[in-house]
């Protein structure tokens, strides 16, 4: 059996140089790209898939999640739960000289967050609150939680919220599953599998460690190729074989990804607003339906607001998205609101990478 280069196609910036290098490399035969479909993607993600199908000879599958089963689980547990737990409220921990008290895991390391920042140790307070399904939030969620077909809001629906950047579970149920399931069943075929990633090691702190090669397994590797280049790169590699960016850059988005997605910049959130509307308005119908399937009858898709202090309708009424969108209006710090960005028209090029220059 053959080796299959399979690449990770969003059809943003970085994938597609990927591609461009892989398929320059090993021809259209032996590579393959992959795109997941959250469900939450721009219709410009489709079409732009196309285009490069057609551009570079390379065929694309779309991969699709299903959370029919775990949403029928859900019911059943919902319908049967008759548990009681307690939550509890937290307190950070400083020492007698007032300095703050850090987190350690069980070997005595200092826990660090995504930035490298330590994690300062927190202790609950208080004697906490039942958390259970009463028998009203019970009839509420099974009235609205079925399978709609859309991978990200039944994905929302089975979790009972919407995914954070603490808890970005979109990512790992929404693309690498998926991935991962894609390129098990070539190597089930009996193929070596070479997964390229578009991944740069200036993109993030996460990301600053980022090997170029691994290997998996006997038959399963990973290529980061671009883990060295930097954005101006990626564009120019594109550029010299006529291959044109996916039309959302010059729409003022930063990244090729969900519309919106949970960890989107005030500006992009602006941009969306003013742009894609739609896009708004269906985030908000899901905010609904996800909120309804909740325990707490409460959910908001972005979290904008810490939430300290407030019952669960404050926490909705400031962080829902049309909220959201309000304050994306607003100049640093959220209070004042800016004329110039009530004023900007939706016509105008807001490529943070200056495509239109
Ligand atoms: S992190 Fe953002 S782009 Fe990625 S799956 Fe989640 S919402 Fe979508």
């Amino acid at each position: 059996m053959s080796i299959i280069h399979v690449v990770s196609c969003s059809t943003g910036k970085d994938s597609v140089a990927t591609l461009l290098l892989a398929a320059g490399r090993f021809g259209t035969e032996r590579v393959r790209g992959i795109l997941c479909d959250t469900g939450n993607e721009h219709e410009y993600v489709f079409e732009h898939r196309l285009y490069l199908e057609r551009a570079t000879g390379v065929r694309i599958d779309i991969l699709t999640a299903n959370f029919d089963e775990e949403i029928a689980g859900k019911r059943r547990y919902i319908a049967r739960d008759v548990r009681t737990r307690r939550e509890y409220a937290t307190e950070p921990v400083f020492d007698a000289a007032g300095e703050p008290v850090l987190k350690r895991d069980g070997r005595g390391n200092i826990v660090l967050n995504k930035k490298g920042t330590p994690v300062q140790k927190t202790i609950k307070v208080g004697g906490g609150k039942r958390v259970r399904w009463t028998n009203k939030a019970k009839r509420r969620a099974l009235a609205v939680l079925q399978p709609s077909g859309n991978p990200f809001l039944d994905l929302c629906m089975w979790k009972g919220r919407f995914p954070s950047r603490k808890a970005q579970f979109c990512t790992e149920h929404l693309k690498r599953n998926m991935a991962v399931e894609y390129q098990l069943a070539l190597i089930e075929q009996g193929h070596t599998v070479v997964s390229w990633q578009g991944v740069r090691r200036d993109e993030s702190l996460n990301r600053r460690d980022a090997k170029q090669f691994e290997r998996v397994d006997r038959n399963f590797f990973i290529y980061r190729p671009l883990v060295e280049w930097n954005v101006a790169r990626v564009f120019k590699i594109a550029e010299d074989k006529n291959i044109e960016p996916n039309p959302l850059y010059k729409c003022g988005m930063g990244r090729v990804g969900c519309m919106p997605c949970i960890n989107a910049s005030k500006d992009e959130i602006h941009q969306i607003g003013i742009r894609f509307p739609e896009h708004i308005a269906k985030v908000a119908e899901w905010e609904r339906l996800v909120g309804l399937a909740s325990k707490r009858n409460a959910a908001t898709f972005m979290h904008k607001s810490s939430g300290k202090g407030l019952n669960n309708q404050q926490i909705v009424a400031a962080s829902n998205i049309h909220a959201v969108v309000e304050w994306a209006k607003t100049t640093r710090g959220g209070k004042q609101f800016s004329l110039l960005t009530a004023l900007e028209e939706p016509t105008s090029c807001a490529s943070s990478y200056g495509l239109c220059e």
